[in-house]
């Protein structure tokens, strides 16, 4: 099967959404049939964003194989069925420490190691790597982060120069840019996309296709302006404006213009009619919605607009799939008052709470007691990963009365450690002190709010921590009500826990938020959703 590619590259500025645009770009071509996989490449020195702040890089996304790699890949997650994993994201500290460490071994033995070709011998083998990940690929996406002229992704757009240049007639280039309009002049400006297109010439690179981010729909004249300073056919300038409702009509829109057809006739991929009926769904839902459903979110990095991207995304596929419009409240979880009376004021008046995950002391005992004010008023109350370890010593501390229960993580010396490392359960030394990343199986028990969730006995999450429930203190904890119903298969680790007699609280070690589209909801967010909705009829 010959593989063809697209590089997407960004000009002008950041934060134009290349990563939604590429997802949305191998959707429309995954409906014309075409089998598609993604690549994100990096620049930046970290070897993946596991050890940046959620402040620096928003929220990491986690594969099926427990590789910790960009929010983008969130994206194609959501957008597309490409297959995600280790292959789907390098980043320039991967690329040049594999270079060195080879070097390190004697590979290069007698040779100066060098940027060109060294390093760009490794990212052209990360790109066809990519392609051949599964058979039958038809065409790699790539997007190359950070935006044209950085210094730092020189080697990744040499890189992709050369690719073309060895493979020519299976490549295109896709630039996406912003058109400012000056309201003093009344004039949208195309030269900060000429310049941009000129540093890439310098390189090499020549666009056939400039997608242009702007504020408003742009003229002809400014089209053929850029058609022509930019050197691609006028058909070739494609508007991205702003949406009016959602980013699910980026898709659509760029469907609108004929975009999918231009790039399968550019590589001869045969077309067809393709409906986009499940996204526009979506948008008429956003438009007429049939009410409003809030969830408080209380969690640490709550300001931040990209920590929590994937269970933001989650929770409104749910709220969509019931034809309601999601209202998020977010609470910052260590400015909460102390005072109990206070606390609930501040916090009252969402029809569900949800937890997610993180890490460290800070914010702990505001998601505690966010935790206990849910159980205590019966509302419903989603715990992700520490969420759900939150649900654990909320549970312990006040209906199973372990007092002073802790995480170690939290207080290493707790009289009652009912979250700690295996290393320090005593049961099995494998996991102790590592990260469990990735997917893992689970068995759900029968009759349970999971098991009714998921209808199947059987099923896959993706993981990342370190600390887990300790089964030590379950006879006690059941008696008072509390439920393991999710165990890993082999080593009985709690993976979802729940709460007799409550209508909807539950917490899972795992980060089901990673498996959610917007046209495929994720059962568990379903039915928090739907427990919201009646919560919120009940008063
Ligand atoms: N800090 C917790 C742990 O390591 C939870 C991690 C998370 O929420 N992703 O177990």
């Amino acid at each position: 099967m010959t593989v063809n590619y697209i590089f997407v590259t960004g000009g002008v500025c950041s934060s134009l959404g290349k990563g939604l645009t590429a997802a949305s770009i191998g959707m429309l071509l995954e409906k014309h049939g075409i089998k598609v996989a993604m690549l994100k490449l990096d620049p930046y020195l970290n070897v993946d964003p596991g050890t940046m702040s959620p402040y620096q890089h928003g929220e990491v996304y986690v594969t099926d194989d427990g590789a910790e790699t960009d929010l983008d890949l969130g994206h194609y997650f959501r957008y597309t069925d490409s297959p995600l994993s280790r292959a789907s994201n390098a980043t320039s500290g991967q690329i040049y420490n594999t270079v060195i460490r080879r070097e390190r071994r004697g590979d290069y033995l007698g040779k100066t190691v060098q940027v060109i070709p060294h390093i760009t011998d490794e990212i052209k083998k990360r790109i066809h790597e990519c392609g051949t990940q599964e058979p039958g690929i038809q065409l790699v996406i790539v997007e190359i982060g950070g935006t044209v002229g950085d210094i730092e992704s020189l080697p990744f757009m040499e890189a992709i120069r050369q690719f073309r240049h060895e493979n020519k007639s299976r490549c295109l280039n896709i630039h996406l840019t912003y058109v400012p309009f000056l309201k003093a002049a009344q004039e949208f400006k195309t030269k900060p996309s000429q310049h941009s297109v000129q540093i890439l010439r310098e390189i090499g690179i020549f666009p056939d296709i400039m997608l242009c981010r702007s504020e408003m729909t742009l003229p002809e004249d400014v089209k053929a302006k850029i058609s022509l300073f930019c050197n691609v056919s006028e058909e070739a300038v494609i508007e991205e404006v702003d949406v009016e409702h959602s980013i699910y009509e980026v898709p659509i829109k760029l469907h609108e213009q004929g975009l999918d057809t231009m790039i399968a006739k550019f590589f001869d991929f045969k077309t067809k009619q393709i409906h986009l009926g499940e996204w526009e769904r979506l948008i008429d839902v956003i438009r007429n919605p049939k009410g409003k459903v809030t969830i408080g979110v209380v969690g640490k990095y709550v300001q931040h607009q990209d920590a929590y991207k994937s269970i933001y995304e989650a929770l409104s596929h749910a709220a969509l799939d019931q034809g309601y419009r999601l209202e998020i409240k977010r609470f910052e979880a260590d400015k909460l008052p102390q005072d109990s009376d206070k606390f609930k004021q501040e916090i009252a008046g969402c029809d569900g709470y949800l937890v997610p995950g993180g890490f460290g002391e800070r914010g702990f005992e505001g998601k505690v007691k966010a935790a206990q004010f849910c159980r205590e008023n019966k509302i419903p109350y989603f715990g992700i990963c520490l969420g759900m370890q939150v649900l654990a010593v909320e549970f312990a501390r006040h209906a199973a009365n372990l007092e002073e229960a802790n995480s170690t993580e939290i207080d290493p010396n707790t009289k009652n450690p009912v979250i700690s490392l295996l290393s320090e359960q005593h049961i099995v030394q494998d996991f102790g002190g590592t990260m469990r990343l990735g997917a893992y199986h689970c068995d759900l028990k029968e009759g349970s709010l999971a098991h009714k969730a998921y209808q199947s006995k059987h099923i896959s999450e993706r993981h990342r921590h370190r600390f887990e429930y300790n089964n030590k203190y379950l006879p006690e904890m059941e008696k008072a009500g509390f439920v393991v119903s999710g165990r890993l298969k082999e080593g009985h680790l709690c993976e979802i826990a729940e709460v007799k007699g409550h209508p909807w609280m539950l917490g899972v070690q795992f980060h089901p938020e990673f498996k959610s589209k917007p046209t495929k909801p994720h059962p568990l967010f379903n039915d928090f959703i739907k427990a919201a909705i009646a919560n919120h009829r009940s008063h």
